[in-house]
């Protein structure tokens, strides 16, 4: 489909057909469960503090409305297109399945760095966003959450927009809002807090200690920077590789972690920091590492590199960090690499997200302990089902992982019926 084109949208595609061919799922159901069933695309008109009006694309796409409301985040990165988009939505609706929550995936956003907008101009943007999006979202319909290059404030300011627009408070038409106007504890810390539960169940299952063990980190954004925080201060992992987009860090003696994030708390960035260190961002996910976390962008494990990691576990925290070519290769190492695949590691931010919808519509407040014994508890669950599947039928924990949340989708599309 020519509005899809794209090359994520076509890798999406590529892994659905694996886990389509390993069920045996009928030709006719195929594009059924591939394609989004909405998407909507708009143009943004903001004016910017030069007295000039820019305008902004900006995306949603809707993928099955099948098991409920769809869900997901939105991404303001200047390269997002409609394709991206639509594979991005896919991939929620898998991990929604996965973890067994009442959703179909979503994924929205727009084609802007918003590090080049001033704060005035980020919120006008983020507003005529939501304003353009009210005729195709609902706390029953699709409900947005944060993803790259949002937070809590473009959430809040969200809000504010539906809800001035209905005339009353509609907290649960996003999540991953400040905890002052309805968000939940612990939904900015879930995804990378998930990430690091579920690397402790696979060193538990290598049977190795985490205090002998070191990761590498690429991506310092809200997972990558609580993923290693956590790893370095309460598992005793030393953290020997670290990244965001403007520098890569690989020190065998182990990063100061915090120093880091107060680097770039105070400039933004990490370029300056540890200068003596600093390595080719290319090389930094093949160097050696017991633990290795993708927590930025997607397709950074290919065919070229896969065969040269040289970690133990390999997290994805990112979404569709690894292409199914390097999958091939990743399959042939299954007794090297561990491979946590990205729809269950990252499936925290989401469950959470679950959990303030859930809290939103019944005016319930939880704790953070609360909510944090519910996401480990649905996380034990997806990787307990998720190795016992790779073990049973001889798979890979990606196949296996995709396979639950693909069945799922198909049974209840099966059962609901085609109408008319
Ligand atoms: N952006 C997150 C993800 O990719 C979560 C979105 C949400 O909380 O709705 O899973």
């Amino acid at each position: 489909m020519i509005i899809y084109d794209d090359e994520v949208f076509k890798m999406a595609c590529d892994q659905f057909q694996v886990i389509a061919d390993y069920l045996n799922i009928d030709p006719n159901d195929r594009d059924r469960l591939m394609y989004p069933k909405r998407a909507v695309a708009v143009t943004l008109p903001v004016h910017m503090d030069d007295g000039s009006t820019k305008t902004f694309q900006g995306y949603r796409v809707q993928h099955h409305l099948t098991l409920g409301p769809t869900k997901g985040g939105t991404r303001f990165a200047p390269s997002l297109s409609m394709g991206e988009t639509a594979a991005l939505a896919m991939w929620m609706s898998w991990k929604c399945a996965l973890s067994n929550l009442p959703y179909g995936g979503a994924k929205g956003g727009v084609a802007v760095d918003p590090s080049k907008l001033s704060r005035r101009e980020l919120e006008a943007l983020s507003r005529r966003y939501m304003q353009e999006m009210i005729p195709f979202v609902g706390p029953h319909t699709d409900i947005m959450g944060p993803d790259m290059g949002t937070n809590e404030q473009v959430m809040a300011w969200f809000m504010d927009t539906y809800s001035v627009y209905q005339g009353y408070s509609v907290s649960e038409i996003v999540t991953g809002k400040p905890v002052a106007i309805g968000g939940t504890e612990g939904r900015r810390e879930a995804t990378g807090r998930g990430v690091v539960y579920l690397i402790e169940r696979a060193m538990n299952i290598l049977k190795i200690d985490p205090e002998k063990c070191t990761a590498i980190v690429q991506g310092f954004g809200n997972v990558g920077s609580v993923a290693a925080l956590s790893l370095a201060y309460k598992s005793g992992v030393k953290i020997v590789g670290l990244s965001d987009h403007t520098a890569a860090i690989y020190n065998p003696k182990g990063i100061d972690v915090k120093a880091a994030e107060q680097h770039i708390f105070k400039k933004g960035h990490l370029k300056a920091f540890d200068q003596e260190n600093h390595v080719d961002p290319n090389k930094l996910l093949t160097m050696k590492c017991d633990v290795l976390i993708p927590a930025a962008v997607d397709r950074v494990i290919t065919e070229k590199n896969a065969a040269k990691l040289q970690c133990r576990i390999l997290a994805e925290a990112a979404n569709g960090p690894t292409t199914p070519g390097a999958d091939l290769i990743l399959e042939q190492r299954w007794d090297e690499i561990f491979v946590i695949p990205d729809i269950l590691c990252n499936a925290g931010g989401v469950i959470v997200s679950y959990f303030e919808w859930v809290q939103g519509l019944q005016s319930f407040r939880w704790t953070e302990m609360e909510v944090t014994d519910k996401l480990f508890r649905i996380l034990e669950h997806s990787f307990a089902q998720v190795i016992k599947r790779a073990k049973e039928h001889k798979i890979s924990h990606r196949t296996a992982a995709m396979a639950i949340g693909v069945e799922r989708v198909l049974k209840a599309k099966k059962v609901r019926g085609l109408f008319p």
